[in-house]
């Protein structure tokens, strides 16, 4: 029997709706609105729209959205001026840097210099220890909890559940492990293995994932063979693919061959319209936990 799909459009457009009412809520009492810093450096086209999409999701939840727009060229010491002055700012609840940054600019450095208790994107180390110990006010990185998001509002038990994530980096697949390890009823108490290039055999281990989360970006990387009768496959992957059939020239895939893999899985996220909207939604989300102080002191 072919998969449920997950809807991530649908479940995004919920947790915008439920951002949207909690703003108007802070409105009414008289706290201040959320506002929203992107920081794009240099004028790639991918970039460029993906910031624009965030900023366009913010202000139609009602936060206040502050584009900056710097030269390819600008030194660090400057673009580290501007994140002190959006550090400073009390109008500015959340900063996020689009990456990736040109060459001579440091990204730990930038990374760094947002203040904790801004950082929506949740990559300062600061972030990243608290969420390692499961602390509250952790701000924790978009994507992976928009996954935790697709599970639980999915009805999707993950205690006591095989988890098996692809990919290990600091963005997406190591904090999705740390999450489905975490204590937690909700979204964590699972059993996970995170694989990598160097595991050896990879299908060895996503044969026993009851909740297979791939974020390899290597479409087609996982096929009917390597998923267990009834999982659950969540695919983060975004990869462009050449077609002509299309006006554009190309579409997007995600990391699992979804067509045959349906066919074996008992839920499975499609690409496009699976994870990627809901890491704008929770983007949205951890502004507004910003705002509210929830994730640490904001100066
Ligand atoms: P990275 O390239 O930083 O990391 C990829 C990870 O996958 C690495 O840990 C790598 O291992 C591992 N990997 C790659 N190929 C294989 C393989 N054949 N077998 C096992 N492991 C493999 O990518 P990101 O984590 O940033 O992104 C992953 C994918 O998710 C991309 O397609 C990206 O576009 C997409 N993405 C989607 C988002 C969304 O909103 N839906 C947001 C962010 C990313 P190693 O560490 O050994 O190199």
């Amino acid at each position: 029997m072919a998969a449920e799909i997950i809807s991530g459009t649908k479940m995004a457009r919920e947790i915008r709706g439920e951002v949207a009412r909690a703003i108007e809520e802070m409105t009414a009492a008289g706290e201040q609105i959320p506002g929203l810093a992107t920081v794009l450096v240099g004028e790639d086209p991918a970039s460029q729209s993906y910031v624009r999409m965030k900023n366009r999701a913010a202000r139609e939840v009602g936060i206040r959205s502050r584009q900056i727009d710097l030269p390819d060229d600008i030194p660090e010491e400057e673009l580290l001026g501007w994140i002190e002055g959006l550090n400073a700012d009390p109008e500015i609840h959340g900063i996020l840097v689009q990456l990736p940054l040109p060459d001579h600019i440091g990204r730990g450095a930038v990374l760094e210099a947002v203040h904790p208790g801004k950082d929506v994107d949740g990559f300062h180390p600061v972030n990243v220890g608290r969420m390692a110990v499961s602390d509250p006010a952790a701000l924790v990185p978009c994507t992976p909890q928009g996954v935790v998001e697709l599970l639980v509002r999915s009805g999707i038990e993950t205690r006591g559940q095989n988890a098996v994530v692809v990919g290990r980096s600091n963005i997406v697949g190591r904090p999705m492990g740390q999450l489905l390890l975490a204590e937690n009823p909700r979204g964590g108490d699972a059993t996970v293995t995170v694989a990598h290039l160097f595991t050896r055999d990879l299908a060895e281990h996503t044969r026993l994932a009851d909740i297979l989360v791939v974020a390899a970006g290597h479409p087609g990387l996982i096929t009917a063979d390597m998923v267990k009768p009834g999982a659950v496959v969540i695919d983060v992957g975004i990869n462009r693919v050449d077609d002509s059939s299309r006006e554009k020239g190309y579409r997007l895939v995600g990391d699992v061959a979804f067509d045959e893999v349906r066919e074996v899985a008992s839920a499975i996220t499609p690409v496009p319209g699976g994870v990627g909207p809901m890491t704008i939604a929770m983007l949205l989300s951890n502004t507004v936990k910003a705002a509210r102080g929830l994730g640490g002191p904001l100066r």
